[in-house]
């Protein structure tokens, strides 16, 4: 495994879309294993293939529960809304709220190539809902409402 450079706000490849994956092969998983060691080292919750340079719909969730990974993610429903404040690793010191789906259904494939249908709630929607964007190219900024200071 190795750590990857996550790319900032500002790089042109964060507001690219992702093309979906068509194989999983050894690349895939190996970046699968590298963007949830970069994700870990950096205490984020959540990273997207974008962030690390590559334009590929797959994204890593850790919100604690454990590593959950993402290939070809789709929303396929939501419910409801909520107003939380959301950062992201590729936007560093900056934090702001957001309004999100409270709940969403969200499937996708694991490493195995088989197909994963997600039921999540709080925290963990958000994540998802978070993640997903940056795949079209969508970062959070884009979607507050309003900024917060946090004291460093
Ligand atoms: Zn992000």
């Amino acid at each position: 495994m190795a750590l990857r450079n996550i790319r900032k706000l500002g790089d042109d490849i964060l507001r690219k879309k992702c093309r979906p994956v068509e194989t999983i092969d050894e690349k895939i998983l190996t970046l699968l294993d590298d963007m949830a060691e970069t994700m870990h080292e950096a205490n984020g919750v959540g990273l997207a293939a974008p962030q690390v340079g590559i334009l590929k719909r797959i994204a890593v969730i850790d919100i604690g529960e454990g590593l959950i990974e993402l290939i070809n993610p789709e929303i396929v429903d939501v419910e409801g809304n909520i107003k939380d404040t959301e950062g992201c690793l590729s936007v560093p010191g900056k934090y702001g709220y957001v309004v999100r789906p409270s709940k969403v259904t969200v499937t996708a494939l694991n490493r195995d190539g088989e197909k994963v249908t997600y039921n999540a709630e709080g925290m963990l929607a958000k994540a998802f809902c978070h993640e997903i964007d940056h795949l079209d190219g969508i970062v959070f900024v884009d979607k507050v409402t309003e900024f917060v200071e946090v004291e460093q």
